[in-house]
């Protein structure tokens, strides 16, 4: 199991390592007034960091691979099932070992397994036996514009397009299984506001295969670590918080903005 590592907060002046801070939290800055164009050109000129705390929050991401089955039926000539593409049309599994089939990632997809006590030879279902079906081409009055019909030459039918003119058809069974990928994901963002995570990806830690559900045909949990460096300081007497989130920076309140509110803040967060 992933264990966060402990946080590292130090308020600036008070640790051996001050200097280093500082500059980290100047560079977060520094980065911030080149990624939002509402922040105030004398930002890093003016601004004074007064703390630097880094961090790792973790994101949970919960995967399922769920399944649903529809049974169908399709109707084919002897030589057309002959000729069945397994693996194409067809997956190389009897319907009732379909679950042995399990797909890459988490994508979705359709796949078609045959019901092998399900295959039937019968009278063609589209002649009825008769091997011929009603010519389309003058619908069975042998001529058309007064002449004889050049698709029948004159029979008025035309071999049976299902049965292939045997009078009888193979009757499948088959299951189609459609798969939903189904993403959920959470993030313990420790009191910090949660829209500065939007789009942060983090480095994944593990991968922990879980007991799918009755519908689900796999399940599993990733843990990512996200890094985060929130530096607090000063401008012009007045306090604020950046952060860096997954390596870039982002804040909810930008000096200029603290005052005049919403667009200029919604064009930074619009920028991330
Ligand atoms: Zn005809
Ligand atoms: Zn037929």
């Amino acid at each position: 199991m992933y264990v966060a590592p402990p946080r590292d907060t130090r308020a600036i002046g008070e640790s051996p390592g001050a200097t280093d801070d500082t500059r980290l939290g100047e560079c977060v800055l520094a980065a911030l007034a080149d990624a939002a164009d509402a922040a105030p050109d004398r930002l890093t000129d003016e601004s004074v960091v007064t703390a630097v705390e880094t961090e790792t929050v973790e994101r949970v991401v919960d995967r399922r691979l769920t399944v649903s089955d529809t049974l169908h039926e399709r109707e084919l000539s002897r030589e057309k099932v002959a000729r069945l593409n397994v693996g194409r049309e067809l997956m190389p599994f009897a319907a009732a070992e379909r679950d042995r089939f399990i797909p890459e990632g988490y994508a979705g997809g359709f796949a078609t397994f045959l019901r092998t006590d399900e295959v039937r030879l019968s009278t063609c279902g589209a002649c009825h036996g008769r091997q011929v079906t009603t010519c389309p081409g003058c619908n069975g009055k042998r001529l058309t514009r007064g002449a004889v019909c050049s698709r029948c030459e004159g029979s008025g039918n035309r071999t049976c397009r299902t049965c292939g003119g045997d009078g009888e058809s193979f009757t499948l069974g088959l299951v189609r299984r459609r798969f939903t990928g189904k993403t959920a994901q959470s993030l313990d963002s420790g009191g910090k506001p949660t829209r500065i995570f939007h789009g942060a990806t983090g480095q994944r830690v593990e991968v922990v295969p879980r007991e799918p559900a009755d519908d689900e045909l796999k399940r599993e949990t990733e843990r990512y670590a996200v890094p985060v460096t929130t530096v607090s300081y000063e401008y012009e007497g007045e306090s604020y918080t950046v952060y860096e989130v997954d390596g870039r920076p982002t804040a909810t309140t930008l000096p200029e903005t603290t005052s005049s509110g919403g667009s200029r803040l919604a064009r930074l967060l619009g920028r991330r």
